[in-house]
């Protein structure tokens, strides 16, 4: 097994994908970039309080007020069309439910931190528009500071035939870096050393930052799997087995690849992902928890419903699906696969066992389907459905610490015995 690099050098290389993620974003044809009129001050983020939109189908306004100018980025992406504004880390003090509910060419918008430093708009478009406009006005006339985005209707095959509409990721430069405040990285109570030969548990909450997961009851998914993930870190670490990294610890965007390929960067032993479902009002009402494996054909209808759902992170924080690399199949990759699925369905038994002696199941508790974040060929990884949101049973669960804390203690038992197996087979080290 190679030997594992210290986390903190690990922790800069995620910071450092996010940035050359978002870098390659930022470089796009077509983007449209702020001249910065004042610097934010450095000790307090700049916070939004309000937003606005404004025209129909053909031409669409957005107004976001803020307490100071910032500098932003704005570019459009196909394929479901999106229009993607990256700003400074900003403080959104904005009305519960604002985003949901579109006007003319935005559907929909969702707004969070995609890294240190670093926030995100992400507007749904309801089909090809090109950013006519958009500006940070001064503060003027009772207005406070503005950042407005003007949309305009485009036909698809002028957004597909103008390059300058298009993402241009190829020309992505070092010029076209955002400007990052100094990344504050949430402090890790365990931090590896070249001895550290521990087994690595990488637990990886769902969601964050502009992607909420799914909402029910005022609960987004996206906080109610970190807070659950944390507690399981929390109980995991006490044990002293194993040394445990997270995916996120704060409400920031991750992009599915992104986790996967911290968790091999880890040499991860186990990777195990928290998430929360919800069923649509029309296909009824579905209860309990679930634990997915990765598999090419999808265990049912729902397993597959399911990992659509959940494939759309992506899409949802504002990542260029189109350009994702092809992932790389080979014959050792295969066999690799092969040995590590074998691994991750003995641990979604494993769970199985422990959880259903506290925690509700879904009457088809272990199902497969094709998840992207499960598809690191040298991690077992299970995807954990922690309840239905949609469920008033199962939310009340979800939001209960006392179910939490047992519900943790059951997955602590597993990953325990999980390991309890697999050292005894495979020797110390493995
Ligand atoms: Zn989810």
């Amino acid at each position: 097994m190679a030997s594992r690099a210290n986390h903190h050098v690990l922790l800069s290389c995620v910071l450092l994908c996010a940035a050359a993620l978002l870098c390659s974003e930022f470089a796009m044809g077509g983007a449209v970039e702020s001249q910065p009129s004042k610097p934010p001050a450095a000790s307090n983020f700049p916070v939004a309080s309000d937003v606005r939109l404004a025209g129909d189908s053909k031409q669409t306004r957005f107004i976001l007020d803020l307490d100071q100018p910032i500098t932003f980025r704005a570019f459009p992406l196909a394929d479901p069309y999106r229009v993607i504004v990256d700003i400074p880390q900003v403080s959104f003090q904005l009305p519960a439910g604002v985003g949901t509910a579109g006007r003319g060419l935005i559907k929909a918008f969702r707004y969070g931190l995609v890294m240190p430093g670093g926030s995100r708009i992400v507007f749904d478009l309801t089909g090809p528009a090109k950013i006519a406009n958009a500006q940070v006005l001064d503060a003027a006339n009772g207005q406070p500071p503005r950042l407005v985005l003007e949309l305009e209707e485009v036909d698809r095959a002028t957004f597909h035939s103008r390059p300058e509409l298009r993402p241009a990721i190829a020309d992505a430069t070092e010029a076209a870096v955002p400007v990052v405040a100094k990344p504050e990285v949430a402090p890790k109570p365990q931090v590896a050393t070249a001895t550290d030969l521990r087994p690595v548990v990488v637990i990886d909450p769902g969601h964050g930052g502009p992607d909420n997961g799914t909402q029910s009851g005022g609960e987004s998914e996206k906080n109610l799997v970190l807070g659950f993930a944390l507690a399981l870190r929390d109980r995991i670490e006490k044990g002293g087995k194993y040394r445990v990294v997270m995916t996120r610890t704060d409400d920031t965007f991750i992009p599915l690849a992104d986790r996967v390929r911290f968790a091999r960067n880890q040499s991860a032993a186990l990777f195990v992902s928290i998430h929360a479902d919800a069923l649509p009002r029309r296909e009824g009402d579905a209860q309990g928890a679930t634990i997915y494996t990765l598999s090419d054909r999808a265990s049912d209808d729902e397993a597959e419903r399911l990992a659509e759902a959940e494939n759309k992170a992506d899409a949802i924080g504002g990542v260029n699906l189109t350009e994702e690399p092809t992932e790389v199949a080979d014959i050792l990759i295969d066999l690799a696969q092969r040995e590590t699925r074998a691994f991750s369905n003995r641990f979604a038994r494993m769970l199985m066992g422990e959880m259903k002696t506290t925690t509700r199941m879904h009457k088809h508790p272990l199902k497969s389907a094709g998840f992207r974040v499960l598809k690191a060929p040298d991690v077992p990884s299970v995807l954990i459905e922690l309840g239905y949101v949609s469920n008033k049973d199962d939310l009340e669960h979800l939001v209960s610490e006392n179910w939490r804390s047992r519900t943790v203690g059951s997955v602590a038992h597993a990953i325990d015995a999980f390991f309890a197996k697999r050292l005894a087979t495979a020797g110390p080290g493995n």
